[in-house]
């Protein structure tokens, strides 16, 4: 059982082992045949991709036959409205990136899309990543010694020097030589100065659809509400090993298996946290996915109660699908903040307490006596819930039953997404009865893997968060099951 200091030192704290390297984005590219106004579609592309990094954004643009770039720290509205000339991004393919990065790198050079340039200075290769490779330090190494020359800390920037190196052998074979090379979590969008393209790592761990324009052309993103932002038809996921490439002259698109043995382990966090609810993910909805899941814990661990909530947004569907199965009233008693996008800076203690009800804050006469069941999408440093539980009592409530609608995490990511050391994750270090009573809560349940697995409907996706088994990692390849 971990004691009070395990909450005081960890409280607040961001940080994580892979910092220099692990992000969550999202990422978006679209090429015609004819000129589009490519600055308003990535713009409002990206903006549907919003949650999926709040640091800053980029695009690439190409425009006959030149690429311009352009990356700010800042929300999506803020960096294209700092955008003078609007009209010289206009062109007929875009990438773009919208990054969230963890504590202490934050520096512009690693902002996306990377590029690589000639020696007239002129963009050649644009890329955007979103995922997070485990190899990159060795790679980086073996090319510094080469003599290539890096500009960031990133692991994206290796993808792009391996595929700038490999340019001679033609654009397919440098993009299958560094999917080959580099491993671990990689969807990628990208462009030369006359082709987009876009490809999947071997186990599709990172999310990447494409979708048809109606003007023509094609799109890429990270979720289907991104092809919905652009007015585009989806037409299916980019398979893992798969490149898609298109240039202007061919209509369509072409599409190369590259070989190596695929398998799909699309990221369960994705479903249970990160993507919209609004989005589908390899024909998947995520809002169906996380309403089935409120149901299943309810069948898991039921319990007398007068209402059930949800913590927004990602828990609310959940506590409408065990309200369903449960009979118990759904009540939307926590209200987030809507304009929250980043954290608060506050370095006193005594200010940080005060953070508590800024995010969410309850309307206590719906809850103030009650017995309340109340369900987060998961529980990672014990922090939120924490809060919560405090907020709630404050309320006066009866009854606090707690619902986490993921198994317990702990296993840190090296995919992609950002959570936190091992030591970090509470649920690595207490069992259930542990937490429920730091928690101070009547109950506690954790939807059970079979569970979740049942709801996807497949074993074909990435736990290692609950596992501590990864499809790709620095020290395993075992099997999730
Ligand atoms: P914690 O306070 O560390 O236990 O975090 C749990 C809360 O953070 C839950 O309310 C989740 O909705 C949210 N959450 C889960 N995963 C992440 C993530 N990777 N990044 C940011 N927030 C997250």
């Amino acid at each position: 059982m971990q004691s009070t200091d395990f909450y005081q030192r960890n409280i607040f704290k961001k940080e994580s082992p892979f910092d220099s390297i692990q992000e969550e984005c999202g990422i978006l590219g679209l090429f015609s045949d004819e000129n589009v106004d490519t600055f308003s579609l990535s713009q409002f592309g990206l903006f549907a991709l919003q949650h999926r990094g709040q640091e800053a954004c980029g695009i690439t643009v190409m425009k006959d036959g030149k690429m311009i770039n352009i990356k700010e720290e800042g929300l999506v509205l803020d960096v294209f409205r700092s955008i003078e000339n609007p009209e010289e991004f206009m062109g007929n393919g875009v990438i773009g990136h919208t990054r969230y990065t963890t504590a202490g790198d934050k520096k512009k050079f690693n902002f996306q899309p990377f590029f690589a340039k000639n020696e007239y200075d002129q963009i050649i290769l644009s890329i955007a990543h979103n995922g997070n490779l485990i190899n990159a330090k060795e790679l980086k190494e073996e090319m510094e010694k080469e003599g290539v020359v890096f500009r960031a800390t990133s692991d994206s920037e290796v993808i792009l020097r391996l595929i700038q190196k490999n340019l001679d052998l033609g654009l397919r074979a440098a993009i299958s030589a560094t999917m080959l090379k580099i491993q671990g979590a990689f969807s990628v969008v990208g462009m030369t100065r006359n082709k987009f393209f876009a490809f999947r790592d071997f186990n599709g761990i990172r999310p990447l659809l494409i979708g048809r324009l109606p003007e023509g052309g094609i799109v890429c993103a990270s979720e289907s509400v991104a092809l919905d932002a652009v007015g585009a038809t989806y037409e299916r996921d980019v398979l893992p090993g798969e490149i898609i490439f298109t240039n202007s002259r061919e209509p369509g698109y072409q599409t190369f298996q590259v070989e190596a043995p695929s398998k799909q382990r699309l990221c369960s966090f994705e479903y249970i946290y990160f993507s919209r609810p609004d989005t589908s993910l390899e024909k998947i909805s995520v809002h169906h996915i996380r309403e089935k899941s409120g149901e299943k814990i309810w069948e898991q661990a039921p319990v007398e109660a007068d209402l059930v909530i949800g913590v927004p947004d990602s828990g609310v569907p959940a506590a409408i699908g065990f309200s369903r199965v449960s009979g118990i009233p759904f009540r939307q008693a926590l209200i987030k903040n809507r304009y929250i996008a980043r954290s608060f800076i506050v370095p006193s203690q005594e200010m940080r307490e005060r953070v508590v009800n800024l995010k969410l804050n309850p309307i206590v006469e719906e809850i103030r006596g009650k017995r309340v069941v109340i369900i987060d999408d998961s529980i990672v440093r014990g922090t939120t819930s924490r809060r919560l539980v405090k907020i709630l009592r404050e309320c006066g409530v009866k009854e606090i039953h707690f619902r986490s609608v993921s198994p317990p995490i702990i296993a840190p990511c090296f995919l992609g997404i950002d959570t936190p050391r091992k030591d970090d994750l509470i649920s690595a270090n207490m069992n259930t009865e542990q937490l429920r009573e730091y928690l101070g809560v009547e109950s506690l349940a954790f939807l059970s893997l079979e569970n979740l697995a049942e709801i996807l409907g497949s074993t074909n996706h990435c736990f290692g968060c609950f596992t501590g088994k990864y499809p790709v990692s620095p020290n395993s390849e075992e099997e999730i099951f």
